[in-house]
């Protein structure tokens, strides 16, 4: 009853009002999935102590020691880090921060004699104000990134990476040339032109609604890039978070069908010796929560590629 009742409220409330709601609604659905997801791995990253059986050959422990405290310190921080964004774009929406930012703009520009109808060059300033407040929230952030968990996980002793061999920098070109070869690299071109296409032409039909503007406090102008700003960031958000995870699930296809180009190269052991060294080097966990894998990895999984360049060696 007590739903149906606020869900009727909802409908009644003012076409900007409603707008505004949902937009809020859906960010907060998509970053409780995606905490609910990284909560999924670390369970993973908590759990396998041990390498895992079917890894004793790849991964020594003292690595995969390595690797697991490494990925635990990353996704606390990036727990954090992720709570604090979310709860700083919820107050940017709620206290009208997108306004206030433009209004702002336009005061600057009026000392520099400047009027309303210079809007690019508000607009400017406006991207100028916008970029200098997200360097200086995001700046403590990637700061303690660098300099506190990259530097207590050793990433600047660069000496310590080992080299591919010559045999196996060539399986990864193998690899790279499959990729252009099966047309991968114009495929995502097209992609990316059509999404751009679709885009465009949806910004065109609603860059004339006002209620769209009104959503976001802008009652009685009507900014061109504020426009932008709404319907890319916020209104094609449902939009951008199906692309991108049909994008990812594409990209997987291509690394799988990449990795069978050098097989047929012959590349097949020096790939795999040589996506060994690499995941070695980057510090990659080479286990994973299949439900967060799906939504987050661009490549597969390093034990499914391994398994598959295995596979075929033995055709
Ligand atoms: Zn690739």
């Amino acid at each position: 009853m007590g739903m149906w009742a606020s869900l009727d409220a909802m409908w009644e409330m003012p076409a900007e009002k409603r707008i505004f709601g949902a937009v809020l609604l859906f960010s907060w659905t998509v970053y409780l999935w995606e905490t609910f997801l990284a909560q999924r791995q670390r369970r993973i990253y908590k759990t396998t102590t041990h390498v895992p059986l079917e890894l004793g050959q790849i991964m020594d422990s003292e690595t995969f020691e390595k690797s697991r405290l490494y990925q635990l310190d990353k996704s606390t921080f990036s727990f954090w880090s992720g709570l604090y964004s979310e709860i700083e774009g919820t107050f940017i929406l709620l206290f009208g921060g997108i306004p206030y930012l433009w209004r702002l703009s336009g005061r600057f520009c009026g000392y520099a004699g400047f009027g309303p109808e210079y809007e690019i060059t508000q607009s400017l300033v406006f991207l100028l104000l916008a970029t200098l407040f997200s360097a200086s929230t995001g700046l403590p952030w990637s700061l303690y990134n660098t300099f506190v968990i990259e530097e207590k996980h050793g990433f600047n002793q660069q000496s310590k990476k080992q080299g591919c061999k010559n045999e196996e920098v060539l399986a990864v070109l193998g690899h790279e040339l499959g990729h252009w070869k099966l047309g991968h690299t114009v495929k995502n071109i097209i992609i990316s032109q059509m999404n751009s296409f679709l885009c465009f032409f949806l910004f065109a039909v609603l860059i004339g609604r006002k209620e769209l503007f009104a959503a976001f406090g802008f009652y009685d102008s009507q900014p061109t890039l504020i426009g932008l700003l709404i319907i890319f960031q916020f209104i094609f958000s449902p939009y951008n978070e199906v692309l991108s995870f049909c994008l990812t699930v594409l990209s997987r296809r291509f690394e799988f069908q990449a990795d069978a180009f050098a097989k047929k190269l012959g590349k097949a052991k020096d790939l795999y010796s040589a996506l060994i060294k690499l995941n070695k080097d980057n510090l990659g966990f080479p286990v994973s929560d299949w439900l967060f894998s799906m939504w987050h990895y661009s490549h597969p999984p390093l034990l499914e590629r391994l398994q598959a360049l295995k596979s075929s060696k033995q055709d």
